[in-house]
């Protein structure tokens, strides 16, 4: 792996001493630590229990029980469904599979790291607990209608992922929810309405939406699906009308208003008057008016209220469902007959664990969500004795975020351990470094503020004088050296100091390790790139040692935004994350948890880093687990495909040189045949970092 150091390092300005350490499954580089261990925490495995691991890295809260340690330091994944899927009843049981014995068994399989790692049970899971959440609220409420679940297709569209919705769905009657034609597409042939005769899955149709579209879902109409379409702006009903007299097909309408409750949370611009969903108040009595003069107000049975995702604060949702429940009534006022009321996504997903309203997290639970919506409905429209809707619900995230993980094994460490250094410097050594060295022996907790300074203004005069060819690269070197170790022994003393000087804050988390991950952020978890998005991220097994490295993880695509330096932590987000030190001959694999939401198709070829192995595994009854699907990520040849290159074109093309190369007698015949052979079988190869297997 060839990598030019990433811009956490490089804009560090305190680090250039830099050391490789590496381990490899094939042993050919050895770890590299000749220094004694100056780490930050003393480590005394014998102290040290998983439960202390659970603690740091937050698991009980942000795993909801779905995932915990075991004994012998292994994250496991936790059964929550019974292995009979034919029954409703699923009962809670404590069989659990290690998520080191699943990586194995891919690894037996052929599908190595990354990879991206789908549990079904827990995709199962959250749709039954949605489903039964509401149901117990409006059992408990006494509430009249219904709930319809629909889940946003464009939250994960992975065609496994849909598929096991709609077939687990379909005892809850959760339908799907399409914002494009493509989606819609999905939905149709999906939902599987048709199997059994009660089924009435909802398909709620938004975005913007063409003839085409529209006849689409004119024709599901006439099949017997309810299929909504959502208006987001006036210009759509016309063609709806229209289509629908041609066709002779009655639409099913529902209406998006722009609510002005604008929420917390980094998607706060999908709500307020600023958003650019939804129909203005204006532009809604438009609606009315044409529906009425067409003679088919009758046809607008859906409200539409998209708050926006992840909303942390869970009076913003009462804020929003208070509001849609005055439009419902309203437009029932105007004489349209509704019946339902979508109250959109937003449910979130407690990153974090904090239970706070934070941006990454939330500060309630299911079942309150539940009930303040249902109270809230009945709170607002029994005064006006309005009946009861069925409530519709598209959550996405809250869904699908649990039940995916992305996996990667770390191929290579860089940390900022200072090399020994002698216990004295020679008489004849360089006056500024003379000078550092003293500040490395005075450097007390009473004085290291001073120190500090001292050391950065001898070290930038020694790197000036190595500019202006006064200092050797060995002296500078030096320099570099005894500045690092000046900086630990700082770092050490601030953790005993209460009050940290501010410029000292970050020097912790400059003195961190670099752990390189066999993946592409922008690939696998562009959220993190594109909106600071924290998951919880940790490894997956030796949990039963006391991490002692304090580490920000890059990715290989060497760019200077692929890494992560954002995680969470019992005290809230901290920019380095605890790891163990590598083990020679030993692959360290380490999990991102909660990924199944908005990820996968977000993702980017950037630097032609392709789609990861992805594999569905489904936990059985008795404590085992099957791979059921499996697939293999982009090779190669793929992702050249992607950006119009064609391999044979290329293949042909570099035999052209080998063979020139031959008649300029460079190579022989038979080291032309080995040489297109490694090309040829790069072009079939993962794109991401392969490890040499040992035979
Ligand atoms: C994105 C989206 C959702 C999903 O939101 P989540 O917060 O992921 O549940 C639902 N409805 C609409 C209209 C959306 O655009």
């Amino acid at each position: 792996m060839s990598k030019r150091p990433l811009t956490t390092a490089a804009q560090n300005p305190l680090i250039n001493a830099e050391k490789q350490e590496s381990a490899s499954s094939n042993g050919s580089n050895t770890m590299v630590n000749n220094t004694p261990d100056t780490s930050t925490v003393a480590t005394n495995n014998e102290d040290w229990s998983v439960q202390d691991s659970a603690d740091l890295y937050s698991i009980d809260q942000w795993g909801v029980g779905y995932f915990s340690i075991a004994d012998n330091g292994e994250v496991h994944v936790n059964n929550p469904t019974s292995a009979n899927r034919s029954t409703d009843t699923t009962t809670l049981n404590n069989t659990s599979v290690s998520l080191v014995d699943i990586v194995q068994g891919m690894k037996e399989r052929g599908l190595e790291m990354p990879a991206i790692l789908r549990i079904e049970n827990l995709l199962d899971q959250r749709i039954k607990e949605l489903n039964e959440a509401f149901l117990r609220a409006i059992t408990a409420a006494e509430y009249q209608g219904n709930y319809r679940g629909v889940f946003p297709i464009k939250v994960n569209q992975q065609c496994h992922v849909i598929e096991e919705i709609a077939d687990f769905g379909r005892r809850f009657n959760h339908g799907l929810e399409a914002g494009s034609k493509a989606e819609l597409i999905i939905a149709l042939s999906q939902l599987r309405n048709h199997e059994s005769p009660n089924q009435d899955s909802l398909i709620v149709c938004n975005g913007y939406k063409d003839s085409e579209f529209i006849d689409l879902g004119l024709y599901a109409n006439q099949m017997g699906i309810s299929c909504f379409f959502v208006l987001e702006t006036p210009a759509e009903l016309p063609i709806i009308l229209e289509r629908s007299r041609a066709l002779n097909i009655k639409p099913l309408i529902g209406v998006r208003i722009k609510s002005s409750v604008v929420v917390d949370g980094h998607w706060n611009e999908d709500s307020g008057d600023r958003s650019i969903f939804g129909l203005s108040t204006n532009s809604l009595l438009e609606v009315v008016e044409q529906l009425k003069t067409a003679n088919m107000l009758d046809c607008l049975q859906l409200l539409h209220c998209h708050l926006g995702s992840q909303i942390p604060n869970i009076r913003n949702i009462r804020n929003g469902v208070l509001e849609a429940c005055r439009f419902y009534s309203e437009l029932i006022n105007e004489g349209a007959p509704m019946g339902y009321l979508d109250l959109g996504g937003g449910l979130a997903v407690d990153y974090e664990g904090a239970s706070s309203n934070s941006t990454h997290s939330m500060n309630y639970k299911l079942d309150e969500y539940c009930a303040n919506i249902v109270e809230t409905i009945i709170e607002s429209l029994d005064p006006l004795d309005i009946a009861h809707p069925t409530i519709v619900t598209e959550s996405g995230r809250a869904t699908v975020a649990y039940s995916s993980l992305l996996l990667f094994n770390i191929l290579d460490v860089r940390n900022h351990e200072p090399q020994a250094l002698p216990a004295t410097l020679a008489d004849d050594a360089h006056e500024l470094l003379h000078n550092l060295f003293a500040v490395l022996g005075n450097t007390t907790n009473k004085n290291f503020q001073e120190c500090y300074n001292d050391a950065i203004y001898y070290r930038d005069e020694i790197r000036e004088l190595f500019r202006r060819g006064q200092v050797n690269l060995h002296e500078r070197a030096l320099g570099d050296n005894i500045t690092l170790a000046i900086l630990e022994k700082i770092s050490h003393i601030l953790k005993t100091i209460e009050r940290i000087p501010p410029e000292l804050e970050k020097l912790p988390e400059l003195l961190s390790d670099i752990y390189y991950g066999n993946f592409s952020l922008f690939q696998s978890l562009p959220d993190i790139w594109a909106i600071d998005q924290v998951f919880p991220v940790m490894p997956i097994h030796r949990l039963n040692e006391q991490p002692d490295r304090e580490a920000i993880i890059a990715d290989i695509t060497c760019d200077c935004d692929g890494k992560i330096d954002r995680f969470i932590s019992p005290d809230g987000i901290r920019n380095t994350l605890p790891l163990h030190k590598l083990n020679k001959n030993e692959e360290y694999y380490v999990g991102v948890f909660l990924v199944g939401a908005y990820q996968e198709t977000l993702g980017d070829l950037h630097n032609l880093f392709g789609d990861t192995n992805v594999v569905s595994v489904r936990l059985n009854g008795d404590g085992s687990f099957d791979f059921v699907r499996e697939f293999h990520g982009d090779s190669i040849s793929d992702v050249l495909s992607y950006v119009e290159y064609e391999p044979k074109q290329m293949l042909e093309q570099f035999r052209r040189k080998a063979e020139q190369a031959v008649k300029e007698q460079k190579i022989t015949v038979a080291q032309r045949q080995e040489i297109l052979k490694a090309f040829k079988e790069s072009l079939q190869g993962y794109t991401y970092f392969e490890r040499e297997q040992v035979n």
